[in-house]
């Protein structure tokens, strides 16, 4: 039977993609060769990326004043390429802490400049055990920064901030484990970025969506591969490009669009999170820690009420084919991380499991 894959990241890809990824990968485009094989700068690898960046810009609507870049280096190397970028020796930025990403951003921008750079606010509060965002007044801070950061996923804790931030200074988003799960006004933002390895593609990419008077800010030293001025300058291609994995992005921007769009995905992601948050609150024996206004769609976190049986509720659900549910190692519990790719099918076997688990291990 199926096997669903609920793993954080690298996560499931969808079906048909892959299905056409298998059916071209040693013949690509009629080249009788692999998309992996040949140059970049190939008059086909080329018209491939084109393509990407019109689907991209078509799915998130992205205006004309903002470039794409497809880079190396992950959700993390854009946390020193933005220090790097943006803050000259005198800049300062204010960094929002939500969980566990958005603390290493503040740590790798305060690694790479003076501590007194970097302010951070942490916006996450627990009270009796819930999660939940506090928003602070931006508007009452007196400060000159340059940007202001923040994860409106946060992927290790299951806590999705879905209010615009009315910020006075430029917004900074890392989008790893959200971009094109819902429609977001991009005009908003000064900086997106994202990891690839969870709503767009395999590992070794990231996107980089940036406004361009964001490139006249006075920058580190830095490296030439990360410089987004230089990315601009040279179509992301700098250097050699991770092409394997721009190319299934690009397939999975097409499948999006044949899909309906960020529309049509955010109202099916709505519908599975639903589905599983619903039956978690139902259930004494399932819970969840975070508030109803901030429970990520992208990956639910839950715990069960007797945590001796995590070994057993895994090892059951590997066997019924759900796989890589266990949270992550610093909160432990379980997380069903649940992208784009994951079908609505996939959502109901898991609490399908769910349910029969808790039945036979009721006390
Ligand atoms: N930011 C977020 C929100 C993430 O979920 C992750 C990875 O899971 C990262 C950053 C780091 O990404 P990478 O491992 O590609 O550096």
């Amino acid at each position: 039977s199926v096997t669903y894959n609920f793993c954080a990241g690298p996560a499931m890809l969808p079906q048909a993609v892959m299905q056409k990824a298998q059916s071209e990968l040693l013949d690509w485009n009629g080249l009788g060769t692999s998309v992996m094989e040949i140059s970049h700068r190939s008059k086909e690898f080329i018209a491939l990326t084109e393509q990407a960046e019109i689907d991209l810009r078509e799915l998130m609507s992205i205006p004309a004043n903002y470039h794409v870049l497809f880079m190396h280096g992950g959700g993390r190397g854009q946390f020193s390429a933005v220090v790097n970028n943006f803050l000259g020796k005198q800049g300062k930025a204010l960094y929002l802490v939500s969980g566990s990403w958005s603390q290493s951003a503040v740590e790798e921008a305060k690694k790479l400049t003076c501590d007194a750079q970097i302010d951070s606010i942490n916006i996450a509060e627990n009270t009796n055990g819930i999660n939940q965002i506090v928003l602070p007044d931006l508007a009452k801070i007196d400060q000159d920064y340059r940007y202001l950061h923040y994860c409106p996923n946060e992927t290790v804790d299951g806590i999705e901030i879905f209010d615009e931030l009315d910020s006075p200074w430029p917004i900074i988003a890392d989008m790893s484990s959200n971009i094109m799960s819902r429609e977001i006004d991009v005009s908003k933002y000064a900086v997106i970025y994202a990891g690839a390895q969870k709503n767009i593609g395999p590992s070794g990419l990231s996107i980089v969506i940036v406004r361009d008077d964001m490139l006249e800010l006075p920058s580190l030293p830095q490296s030439s591969i990360m410089d987004y001025g230089l990315g601009v300058k040279h179509g992301s291609m700098y250097n050699t490009p991770p092409t394997f994995a721009w190319y299934l992005a690009a397939e999975v921007f097409a499948w999006l669009k044949d899909s309906g769009g960020v529309v049509a995905m955010a109202k099916r992601n709505l519908k599975k999170a639903a589905l599983l948050y619903d039956f978690i609150d139902s259930s004494d024996f399932y819970t969840s820690k975070v508030c109803q206004s901030n429970r990520s769609v992208m990956n639910v976190t839950f715990y069960l009420a007797n945590e001796e049986l995590n070994a057993s509720f895994l090892k059951g659900a590997t066997d019924a084919n759900l796989v890589a549910l266990k949270g992550h190692r610093s909160v432990g519990g379980m997380r069903a991380s649940i992208y784009n790719a994951m079908p609505i099918e996939g959502v109901e076997a898991l609490v399908e499991f769910m349910q029969d688990f808790a039945g036979k291990n009721q006390a």
